[in-house]
């Protein structure tokens, strides 16, 4: 089986774009941002664009996609507008994301602005219990988060508190970001095994649906969330080898966050690749 390996891509040209986009760096995967990133427009969606990118995504075999919601949702943030954005963006994404049916839809959980973090998980929870809907087809993934201020997410306790609290738990999965998780302190370098069995324990390994591979430039429990190139950082190679050959990972959806254009990404997609066996 070959990997299942892309990286984050513009959606400024569309849904066919991006595929085309993908094939052409050697990926068959790929994650996209469902609105600006840093706003709250979305653009309206063209059916035809979408059944065009369905039509190509089934030709080439791609595997799952990982949509990342906007970086301004924060289901926990102590202003009710930006509270009101989380729940009305979700939803409008969660409608979108049928366009591209049975694909993943990753977000940071958000951060407590000093609430306190039991009550950034119930607001979490409640936005989940509010916009996930027994007919859709999108699994919601919660990213492992880094731990930069008051963020919630970067123990795994905290995410299993979340999906403890959620009904349609079955529509709830969680990404895993390399950068993140050992920038929370998991070391993921010198004991990869250990970490998935804590993950397992906690959470759960069959809730583990997608990761996010970035190097860090900052060692392990710096709590920074600053991406560095694969194999440049302080995870290094080695451990991105035996990431993508890990009996519990290697089927799994990858996704590369790396500061990168796209020559450098196809030339990361090309190496994992050739590292994995
Ligand atoms: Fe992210
Ligand atoms: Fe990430
Ligand atoms: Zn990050």
């Amino acid at each position: 089986m070959p990997l299942t390996i892309g990286c984050h891509l513009s959606a400024s040209k569309g849904f066919l774009a991006m595929g085309e986009t993908a094939l052409s760096i050697g990926a068959n995967t790929f994650a996209f941002f469902t609105r600006n990133p840093r706003g709250g427009a979305a653009k309206a969606i063209d059916p035809e664009d979408a059944a065009e990118l369905r039509s190509l995504l089934q030709l080439e075999h791609f595997g799952k996609l990982v949509a990342h919601a906007p970086y301004t949702l924060n289901p926990c943030s102590d202003k009710q507008e930006t509270r009101d954005f989380a729940l009305q963006a979700m939803t409008d994404d969660l409608n979108r994301m049928e366009f591209l049916p049975n694909n993943y839809y990753n977000f940071h959980p958000g951060s407590h602005v000093k609430q306190g973090v039991e009550i950034g998980i119930e607001m979490i929870a409640g936005l989940l219990n509010e916009v996930l809907k027994p007919e859709q087809t999108t699994t919601v993934l919660l990213e492992t988060m880094a731990g930069k201020g008051t963020e919630v997410g970067s123990r795994f306790e905290e995410l299993a508190q979340i999906i403890e609290r959620v009904e349609l738990s079955s529509h709830v999965g969680v990404c895993l970001d390399t950068c993140h998780v050992h920038d929370a302190g998991y070391d993921i370098v010198h004991n990869l095994d250990g970490v998935l069995e804590e993950f397992d324990r906690v959470i759960g390994i069959q809730r583990l649906k997608a990761l996010h591979l970035n190097d860090s430039k900052n060692p392990c429990g710096a709590h920074k969330d600053r991406h560095e190139t694969i194999g440049n950082g302080f995870i290094g190679l080695e451990a991105f080898e035996r990431v993508v050959n890990h009996p519990l990972l290697r089927e799994l959806p990858f996704i590369l966050e790396t500061p990168n254009e796209l020559p450098g990404y196809a030339k990361e997609i090309s190496v994992l690749r050739s590292l994995s066996r």
